[in-house]
């Protein structure tokens, strides 16, 4: 082990494992397969990038996107190991060059496309080649169970079993259902792995949910919180991205966009624009970021809700990956249960799949979807929603998400709660949640009138309670089952056991959300209360450190990568410059100490930042 924290050091500059690491890299330099599934930014890697270095042979990374590899690449080549990729982005002439290379043994890590496997160029090249690992990223692809099935994927087991040697297998992947596990286990024939999942807690992420008037507006609060900071603003739809843009760019912001609508030219260049720092705002629906590791983005915006919690943790959880504190904020509307409903209406289902799994799979769409709409009615603390979602157990107060920093009062809602199942009850027929709601508010509007639920002994029941209060505690319903809102295309609300209980008198108590002031809404002791979790980006930032020497170095970031042509954050992470101002290192040994200072790096970029630190203003 002593010798593998030597290789992190060495090349990576990191002074130890975290949660995990450790366990995973013993494991494959004992010979064993091993699975690891931890969440996005917790360092799968380095796993088996570390071995990979120690092992005599060479490591084949197979990897399902083009510029996740192409960044793992120019990371590691800028830590001093040789590296490289073999994908569809090469021409014909670089990727015979890369065989070339690979078979002479001047690459100990190689990152290939699972298509490009079984071919008779790769085979070929590979045939005398020793090869100690093969590393499945992202293995969850395999499955069809999980979000992102790549059929290419199960040519990997034909793949290793035709080599002579059976190299260790590893696999890792963020997703954590089971189906998908024991998928992955079963179709990578792994032999007894050693299986660890980690925690899946980002303590460094705050989660916000607000349901605003205005989107905008509360769009533009977050981003100017985060003045001159890189962030990302999802929408569920191009048009909304154009829109959103637009109105960034009008505003004077540096905001560029990318959906599957525009040329893969232009997508390519906004991309990059953002990679490279060149542009702050990313503005996309979910077609922007898989495999993207930029890891300043201080914060994710959801102009939309998502479709599901899967997919919301995975864009959410592009904010902070270098552990930095970042921001997560949903804006919720009711329109986004109607968009992603129609989305799930026109899902395309698998080919080979009949119409009975369509079916199923459409019904599976559509209870994902309410466990993301109760997320944004939930008042209980947000990051326990989320770690509950995916089997874990969180303490039930996080004190950094929006609920744990909201103060709420306990309300008796029973009465209302009544009201709105006696309404259920007294229909013939079965109505949407939003129609109830109108109805019991007293609405007069001409298809409540049509359907004669004036005449429902309950309607204008609830004329005292507020409309987004109602739809609020019909919401809190439906989530302890009181309530039963069904799958269909056009959900309707049903009765359980739970409403006839509440009917007979069980009281409802709810948490609602203290209504504070108009100005200062308790921002004292909100941020008060974040501090002990890490506080806010802006504090952590601008706390002890000097920000004018920050900006310097991000400035001498930015030069060297320009003259190196590779994204900032590959040169030294937002993390690293902020040690780097907090310690303010005058030596070569001292800037050592900072961590995701390798010697490598040292040797090319030391001096260069030595300087700029000692430099007075
Ligand atoms: P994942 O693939 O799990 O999403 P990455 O491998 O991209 O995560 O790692 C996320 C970030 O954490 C990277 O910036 C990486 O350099 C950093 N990191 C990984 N391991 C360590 C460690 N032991 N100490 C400090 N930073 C680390
Ligand atoms: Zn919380």
């Amino acid at each position: 082990m002593y010798q593998a924290e030597q290789i992190l050091k060495k090349y990576f500059g990191y002074d130890s494992f975290r949660e995990g690491q450790e366990t995973l890299v013993d494991g494959i330099l004992n010979g064993q397969d091993v699975l690891g599934i931890m969440p996005t930014g917790a360092g799968k890697s380095i796993c088996y990038q570390i071995p990979a270095l120690l092992l005599p042979g060479m490591t084949l990374v197979v990897s399902p996107l083009i510029s996740l590899m192409q960044d793992q690449v120019f990371s590691l080549n800028q830590a001093g190991v040789r590296a490289a990729y073999l994908n569809s982005s090469l021409t014909p002439g670089q990727y015979r060059t890369a065989l070339k290379y690979m078979r002479q043994n001047q690459y100990k890590i190689v990152y290939v496309a699972p298509e490009r496997l079984l071919t008779e160029s790769f085979l070929d090249a590979i045939q005398d080649m020793d090869i100690s690992l093969v590393s499945v990223d992202e293995a969850h692809c395999i499955s069809q169970w999980g979000q992102d099935f790549r059929p290419s994927y199960l040519k990997i087991p034909d793949f290793v079993h035709i080599l002579k040697k059976r190299p260790v297998i590893a696999a890792f992947t963020a997703t954590a259902t089971r189906e998908v596990r024991e998928d992955i286990l079963a179709l990578l024939n792994q032999q007894d792995p050693i299986t660890l999942i980690t925690g899946f807690d980002r303590e460094n992420l705050r989660f916000t949910v607000r349901q605003p008037a205005d989107k905008w507006q509360a769009a533009l609060e977050v981003i100017r919180e985060h003045e001159q900071e890189c962030g990302i603003i999802y929408c569920l739809t191009r048009k909304l991205v154009e829109e959103v843009c637009e109105s960034l760019v009008r505003a004077g912001y540096l905001a560029t966009r990318y959906h599957a609508g525009l040329s893969d030219e232009e997508r390519h260049h906004n991309q990059d624009d953002f990679l490279y720092d060149r542009q702050q705002i990313m503005v996309a629906t979910n077609a922007f970021g898989m495999g993207i590791d930029k890891s300043n983005v201080r914060y994710v915006i959801h102009y939309n809700m998502p479709k599901n919690i899967e997919s919301y943790y995975q864009e959410a959880g592009r904010a902070g990956r270098d552990g930095l504190p970042s921001d997560c904020v949903l804006l919720y509307a009711g329109q986004d249960v109607v968009t992603n409903n129609f989305f799930i209406d026109k899902m395309e289902a698998p080919e080979d799949a009949d119409e009975e799994t369509a079916k199923v799979i459409r019904e599976r769409e559509r209870e994902r979807l309410k466990k993301m709409t109760w997320y944004c009615f939930t008042n209980d603390c947000l990051r326990d929603y989320i770690l509950r979602y995916f089997g874990e157990y969180g303490s039930g107060y996080c004190g950094n998400c929006s609920n744990c920093l909201t103060k709420f009062r306990e309300e008796d809602v029973s009465e209302t709660a009544r009201n709105l199942i006696g309404f259920v009850k007294a229909c013939s027929w079965n109505y949407g949640l939003v129609t109830i709601t109108d109805a019991a508010h007293g609405s007069r509007s001409s298809k409540i009138l049509k359907a004669g639920l004036d005449q429902n002994p309950y309607y204008g029941s609830c004329s005292n309670v507020p409309l987004p209060k109602l739809r609020q505690i019909m919401n809190h319903l439906a989530a302890q089952g009181d309530l039963k809102i069904t799958d269909d295309r056009y959900p309707v609300v049903r009765l359980t056991s739970g409403s006839d209980e509440i009917l007979q008198g069980r009281q409802v108590v709810m948490k609602m959300a203290e209504e504070l002031p108009k100005t200062a809404p308790g921002k004292t002791e909100l941020s008060d209360k974040a501090g002990k979790k890490g506080g806010r980006p802006a504090d952590h930032l601008q706390g002890d450190m000097d920000r004018g020497l920050f900006e310097r170095l991000r400035t001498l970031r930015l030069e060297i990568a320009r003259e190196e042509k590779v994204p900032p954050y590959i040169i030294f992470s937002d993390k690293t410059l902020v040690q780097m101002c907090l310690l303010k290192p005058k030596s070569k040994t001292e800037m050592l100490r900072v961590s995701g200072v390798g010697e490598v790096k040292y040797e090319k970029y030391g001096e260069r930042f030595l300087t700029a630190l000692s430099e007075e203003t």
